[in-house]
């Protein structure tokens, strides 16, 4: 690991002070150091914003959820209020990690941290995300990679969080030198076709200095199918969230984790729901549709019965049903 300078800070305006050139914001540091370790990132300077007092806070309100940046992936999981609204997010900071882990990372690391791709993790790659012409991923071990819009860089999102935020559509307060500005989560994350170097529209400097989740009376519900059902990254995960008459949904919202290089929205999935009745048939149609235009590489067509399995009974479960479409 190269040296580097270590700067705490205590407000945000300290922080956007001390972050120069080559320097990086440092929440729970669990991704960060591992890249640092991994010879992937070499910041000049680590702006230490842990302290930063104030931006570790959940707030609920008639509006919604105001989450701060440092709120820990444990906070969200035990807070009463996102456990009975939004269990979706309750659900997917339950499933992430370690409860040690869950205690160290913030939410807005889990927002920001790289991709989990092994040719990008490693320095004996220069794949295209660090500058090279190659995603080795396309005729390498591409077992865990996207299944949709992977021509470029077939990375998949790593962010548990950033699943559900999106259904809920969840927004960011992002806040630099020039002031602030709030951009859509959906925004936020951007395919590598309109840059493959990164994953969101952060400029240099930049912070997530809160979440905005809108009030919601939608039901919402989340499941994530890793490979060994430990702590393990995804292989694929859904969130959805449903405003329900009775038995009709008048909208859905869809987002899959593990299926693309940002979290995706199955909108073709969401057309089937809309104005529709929930039944077992309309969520197995769902499913079916959300995997209809799915490009898998050699070795990850294996995902697909996956997701059409997670999403049928996550449409359901969401709707207070079991499996069979029989209310729960
Ligand atoms: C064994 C293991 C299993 C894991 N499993 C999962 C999983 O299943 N799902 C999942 O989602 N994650 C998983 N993770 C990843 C983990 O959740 C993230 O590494 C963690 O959430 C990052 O948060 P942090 O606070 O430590 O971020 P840091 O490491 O401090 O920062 C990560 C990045 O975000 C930037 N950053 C941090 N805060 C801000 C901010 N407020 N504004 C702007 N930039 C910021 C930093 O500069 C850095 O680039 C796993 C990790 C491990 C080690």
């Amino acid at each position: 690991m190269n040296r580097f300078e270590w700067v705490n800070a205590t407000t945000v305006d300290q922080a956007l002070a001390a972050v120069t050139e080559g320097a990086a914001f440092k929440a729970g540091g669990v991704d960060l150091l591992d890249l640092m370790k991994d010879g992937i990132a070499s910041p000049s300077r680590l702006v230490n914003i842990r302290q930063i007092s104030g931006l570790d806070q959940i707030r609920e309100d008639e509006d919604g959820l105001r989450i701060g940046p440092l709120v820990t992936l444990t906070q969200i999981e035990e807070h009463a209020a996102i456990q009975k609204r939004y269990p979706a997010l309750s659900e997917a900071a339950s499933r992430i990690a370690t409860p040690q882990i869950r205690n160290m990372a913030t939410v807005g690391g889990n927002l920001v941290q790289r991709p989990r791709c092994w040719y990008f993790r490693s320095e004996d790659f220069h794949c295209r995300k660090k500058g090279g012409t190659h995603c080795f991923a396309q005729d390498g071990e591409n077992d865990y990679h996207a299944i949709f819009d992977n021509r470029v860089c077939a990375i998949i999102h790593p962010s548990g969080m950033a699943v559900p935020l999106v259904a809920l559509d969840g927004r960011v307060e992002i806040t630099g030198k020039k002031g602030k500005r709030e951009v859509a989560l959906e925004k936020f994350f951007i395919s590598p076709v309109e840059n493959v170097r990164r994953e969101n529209i952060l400029e240099p400097g930049e912070l997530i200095t809160a979440i905005v989740v809108p009030a919601t009376t939608d039901r919402n519900a989340y499941y994530k199918q890793g490979e060994k059902e430990s702590f393990d990254w995804p292989l694929a995960d859904v969130a959805v969230v449903l405003a329900m008459q009775g038995l009709r949904c008048s909208k859905a919202s869809i987002v899959l984790g593990g299926a693309a290089p940002y979290p995706l929205r199955a909108q073709a999935a969401e057309s089937k729901l809309n104005n529709a009745e929930v039944t077992e048939t309309n969520a197995r149609a769902a499913a079916e549709a959300a995997m209809a235009n799915a490009m898998p590489l050699e070795k990850n067509a294996y995902k697909i019965p996956i997701f059409e399995a997670i999403i049928r009974r996550t449409i359901l479960r969401a709707a207070g049903m079991n499996a069979e479409g029989v209310a729960a």
